[in-house]
């Protein structure tokens, strides 16, 4: 780690999750535009047919109230002809008052010619205003129409009317006949001219002409005048009315004039009114669909931070039952993360300040110059920025030792840099001190093998030389050679190689029988005092030899109940032990009673043993003398011990190097079936 600072801690950043866009929808508004052009072509259709039945609808009451005007305008002067035929009949209508009559009616009504004066003969004798129509006076009535309608009007009695013709005038016109008699005498008649152009004139009101094409039509559809500018109408329609009460098939045509156009102001208006609404809709359908993205994004959003805070929680309890410690360093700020189990296995308190010295100073001397090389190789992008090691940290504040694995991995930028160092920290002391522990009974195992290598050789040469000297003596002189005495002490010797090699056996049988706790004890009341004599007297030939002399405290009433055999074992590993140690120094053996216990001392003045190796050598294989050159096993007191405990027993040892040693044995004297 490059840097060594005492940055504090820092609080991680939120999880965020990134607004997903939205996908972008062209069809909606072509969609949209070509729904509001049909909306607009129907409801453009929709205004066009309500116009048109408007129209006709107005065209029709125009145009009955146009020829109901005209027909007010013929019955009126019909009855103005009438009139002058009652006059006329009476005898009070004459040459002149004729004239001074109907001239004034004719220029006050321009939609007629003139009116005209036939005799019965059918010849015209007179006619008003005379001057414009002076010409026609003396003729005979030729013309077919008004010859044909006079004669009506005059079979009839009733007036008449003329279809539609060419007048002497050049006009288009038409005129009604109105018949006098006097009594049953046929007197002549009167005719009022009109002309067709100027009928329409007058009789249609000017805002009409504006509005409407109008022309008086005859029964065949020839026009006979009209108003405006002599085109059809463009309405798409025309309504013929005909003046029905004249009975010449004469009828009022009426067409609108143009049709009903719909202002480019009104499209404009409908136009924008449907972009508005198809705006709106638009606005509404998108907020819609705006409002339920935002609703499924913070959705997914609160499931993303639950499934976050779940997995959180699963990682901390995961990295709390194993009691993982994480530490992060972040190398550009220098400042150094460590959670609370980081802490304490450095020995330190969860509210501890800490940086990468501190870091340091929590390593085992040993292990710290290698520790900081790691975590520099690993910053430097080595074997991908991973590291693995183990190393010692001694408390800060406990002082305690602890075996700690270490890992963690550099994670860098895309130059290179190195932007976050994350590890984790985890107690290995247990690991370690079994691994120890298993190097140790291995160490002390392979040592066993070649002590015990070297014990069972050495009866075995003793066994072998005594052989040879058998065999030599054998192919000497053929058996007979060997003094008997020299013959016995072979064979009291190969006996006691044999005895030492089938205790060597028996020890290790036993250690057998004591770890898969089969070693049984077989208890039978046992007088104390006889059992140590008998020990006593077998190992006296040995104590003799090394130079022990032996004293026995003893209470000789003492009795157990215990398992012979094996508590002679116990004896006799202790005191041969005292042999082995202490040769050549005396050795006591005490034995008294302390209330329901025996309490048994054997006491040399041997070599002794180190502190540190007392509790030792009750263990397997353990010796406190390896090199010594005193053989033995290092079974003996393990099976002592063992045996012990199985009658209830304990054993401990007082020494000093050098001082002797006294072995203290604490026995119960055991339930038998008197105490
Ligand atoms: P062994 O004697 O075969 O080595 P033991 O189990 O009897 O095995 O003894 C274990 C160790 O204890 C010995 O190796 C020796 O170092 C030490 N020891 C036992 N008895 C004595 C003693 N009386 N004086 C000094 N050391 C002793």
């Amino acid at each position: 780690m490059p840097q060594r600072t005492g940055a504090t801690e820092q609080a991680p950043s939120a999880p965020s999750l990134a607004r997903q866009p939205l996908p972008r929808v062209w069809l909606v508004p072509i969609l949209g535009a070509l729904v509001l052009g049909l909306v607009l072509a129907v409801a453009l259709a929709l205004l066009r047919y309500r116009i048109d039945q408007t129209v006709r609808a107005t065209t029709e009451d125009d145009t009955r109230a146009m020829a109901a005007s005209l027909q007010l305008r013929l019955d009126g002067n019909q009855d103005y002809l009438h009139l002058l035929a009652a006059e006329r009949a009476d005898g009070a209508l004459e040459f002149e008052s004729f004239q001074a009559r109907a001239a004034p009616f004719v220029e006050s009504h321009p939609e007629l010619i003139n009116i005209t004066w036939v005799d019965a003969s059918l010849v015209i004798r007179d006619v008003s205003p005379r001057e414009a129509n002076r010409q026609i006076i003396g003729l005979r009535l030729e013309l077919t129409e008004p010859k044909r309608a006079a004669l009506w009007a005059r079979q009839t009695r009733l007036p008449a009317y003329t279809r539609p013709f060419v007048a002497i005038q050049g006009m288009n016109s038409f005129e009604v006949w109105m018949p006098v008699f006097a009594g049953d005498e046929f007197r002549g008649l009167f005719a009022a001219v009109y002309s067709s152009e100027r009928l329409l004139e007058q009789a249609v009101p000017p805002s009409f002409g504006a509005r409407y094409h109008i022309s008086l039509a005859d029964e065949t559809g020839s026009i006979l005048s009209e108003l405006g500018d002599g085109n059809g109408g463009e309405g798409g329609f025309a309504l013929r009315v005909p003046l029905a009460s004249l009975d010449n098939g004469l009828a009022v045509v009426v067409e609108p004039k143009g049709r009903q156009s719909i202002g480019w102001g009104m499209l404009l208006l409908l136009f924008l009114c449907g972009l508005s609404l198809l705006g709106m809709l638009y606005g509404t359908w998108a907020l819609r669909r705006e409002l339920r993205h935002r609703l499924e994004t913070e959705t997914a959003l609160r499931t993303s931070q639950e499934n976050l805070r779940t997995s959180e929680e699963r990682f901390r309890l995961a990295v709390q039952s194993a009691h993982i410690g994480i530490w992060d360093l972040r190398p550009t700020t220098g400042v150094l993360t460590w959670d609370a189990r980081c802490k304490e296995l450095f020995g330190l308190p969860p509210d501890a300040q800490v940086d990468y010295d501190v870091f340091l100073a929590g390593l085992h001397p040993e292990d710290r110059e290698r520790a900081h090389q790691i975590n520099q190789a690993a910053l430097r992008g080595e074997d991908g920025g991973y590291y693995s090691t183990e190393y010692r940290t001694v408390g800060l504040q406990d002082g305690r030792l602890r075996w700690i694995l270490a890992q963690g991995r550099a994670y860098s930028d895309e130059k290179g840099q190195v932007e976050r160092y994350v590890g984790t920290v985890r107690d290995i002391t247990p690991q370690k001190l079994l691994e120890q522990g298993l190097n140790e009974a291995i160490r002390t195992r392979d040592e066993f093998l070649s002590i015990a290598s070297h014990e069972l050789k050495t009866p075995l040469t003793a066994l072998k030389l005594q052989t040879q000297v058998i065999q030599r003596a054998r192919l000497k002189g053929g058996g007979t050679s060997l003094p008997m005495d020299t013959l016995i002490r072979i064979i009291q010797g190969i006996d006691r190689q044999v005895d030492r090699l089938t205790r060597l056996v028996e020890d290790m049988l036993d250690v057998s029988r004591l770890k898969t706790g089969k070693l049984a004890i077989q208890r039978e009341e046992v007088r104390l005092v006889e059992l140590i004599h008998e020990v006593v007297e077998r190992l006296r030939p040995q104590l003799e030899a090394v130079g022990c002399p032996l004293t026995v405290e003893l209470d000789e009433t003492l009795v157990g109940f215990w398992d012979r055999y094996r508590l002679e074992q116990v004896f006799t590993n202790l005191l041969s032990n005292c042999m082995k140690y202490g040769a050549g120094k005396p050795v006591t053996l005490a034995v008294q009673k302390d209330g329901e216990h025996v309490r048994i001392h054997v006491r040399d003045q041997g070599i002794g043993i180190a502190k540190e190796k007392q509790q030792l050598i009750f263990e397997r294989f353990e010796r406190a003398v390896p090199d010594s050159g005193i053989s033995g096993l290092g079974l003996g007191l393990y099976i002592t011990r063992g045996i012990l405990e199985q009658h209830g027993g304990t054993i401990g040892v007082h020494s000093e190097p050098g001082q002797g040693a006294t072995f203290e044995v604490e026995l119960p004297l055991g339930p038998s079936p008197g105490r």
